[in-house]
Parts: C-alpha cells; structure tokens; sequence
C-alpha cells in the first residue's frame, strides 16, 4: 500500500500503472519572468489573462492591462474591477475591426497602444503586463511583428507578459514560454445568443 503521507510518491507495485506515472521532470531552471500565450477559437483566452492578473494582485504586483481592439466606449466588468484593485488599465483600441468605419484609424490606434506598451515593457515598472489582443494587431500588419516579439524578448528583468489572441504567430509561439490555445467546441453565439454582462464582458 502506498504511503498517505507522500501521495505522489507509489509504491513500488505501483510504478507500472500509467496512472501514477509522473511525466518526467526536468532539471529546474530559473527565470526572472516569462511569456505566456492563450490563443485559439474558443472563449476563454482573456478570461485566462485576467484570472492571472487576480493572482498578480494578490501578491501585491504591478499590473498593467493594454487592450489593444477593445473600444474605450464599450467598459468591460473586469476593467472596473481591476481598477478598484489598483491594476492600471490602458483601453486605447476604438473596437473590433469590423465595428470600425475607419480602418486606417484602427490601425494608428494600435500602433499608439503598441507604442506605449512598448515603453512598458522596457520601463521595468510593471511586473505583469497583459497585451490582450494582441495579435491582432500583428496579424492585420498595423504593428511591426518583428519589433512586438524582439520588444518582447528584451523586456526589462522581472516582466511577465501575457499576450491574448487568436492566430498567434509560430515566432510569437516559438518566443513564448507558455502557450495554451483554447479550441471551440460549443460557442452559444453561433446559435444567436449575444454577448452576456457578467459572463462576456
Ligand atoms: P473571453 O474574453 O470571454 O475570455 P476570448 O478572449 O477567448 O473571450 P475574444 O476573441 O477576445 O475571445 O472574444 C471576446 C468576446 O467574443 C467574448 O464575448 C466571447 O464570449 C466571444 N467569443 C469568444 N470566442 C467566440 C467564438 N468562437 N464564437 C463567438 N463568440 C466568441
Ligand atoms: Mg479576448
């Protein structure tokens, strides 16, 4: 029987059964900070973000929220929340592309968010930053790709980024430390239902 008292380890009988079988560990490495990704079709991936910024702000962190397609007119639950909680919240996106008239003036938008969380990144002053949608952006070509991911790399010590999206990019994948991506299965728009307060925004 194994021991209760030191549950992850088995018993010797036990090696064997796939169930118990840890997935191997590798050497421990240290690190100031990291990337994380949550990308994909399905809901899930700033909902992912902002349930890190919770946990940034419970360890007393400097947070720093960039939203780069949300429109400054349309305030989301979390944002007034995150506020209270002392995160500092940058809307400077003016909506979803095919919200906006103007395209060329969505795209001077996210280059002016871009800009600023390019100053972000490299100030030192935050020690969570949340790029939240920020492939976007990337993808449409509005910001340079190459200067997102390099600005990325050579952020200051000690700043997580945590960038949302769909299609992130194979390089931002590849410079990400952590990349999850949130597959469809169900989404209650496809059978009309609008986006809901409290559980959408
Ligand atoms: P959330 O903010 O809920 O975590 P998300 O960040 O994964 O969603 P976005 O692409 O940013 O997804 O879209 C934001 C809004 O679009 C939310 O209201 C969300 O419910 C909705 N949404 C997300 N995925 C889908 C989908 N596959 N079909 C329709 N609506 C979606
Ligand atoms: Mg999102």
């Amino acid at each position: 029987m194994s021991d209760p008292t030191h549950p992850s380890e088995p018993a010797a009988a036990d090696r064997t059964d796939p169930a118990r079988t840890r997935p191997p560990r590798p050497e421990r490495r240290d690190v100031d900070s990291l990337v994380l990704v949550s990308t994909g079709d399905g809901k899930g991936k700033s909902t992912a973000a902002f349930g890190t910024v919770l946990r940034a702000v419970a360890r007393d962190w400097r947070v720093l929220v960039v939203q780069f397609m949300k429109s400054g007119r349309w305030h989301v639950g979390e944002e007034a929340v995150c506020r209270r909680l002392g995160v500092e919240w940058w809307t400077i996106g003016d909506g979803f592309t095919w919200e906006s008239d103007d395209l060329d003036r969505s795209a001077a938008i996210a280059r002016e968010a871009w800009r600023a969380a390019a100053e972000a990144l490299a100030s030192g002053e935050w020690q969570l930053v949340v790029l939240d949608e920020v492939t976007y952006p990337m993808t449409y070509g509005w910001v340079d790709a190459d200067e997102v991911l390099a600005t990325i790399r050579d952020r200051a010590p000690g700043t997580y980024v945590y960038c949302t999206g769909r299609n992130a990019s194979d390089a931002l994948v590849e410079l990400a430390d952590t990349v999850s991506e949130v597959r469809k299965v169900k989404h209650a728009y496809a059978t009309g239902v609008r986006a809901r307060r409290g559980i959408d925004y």
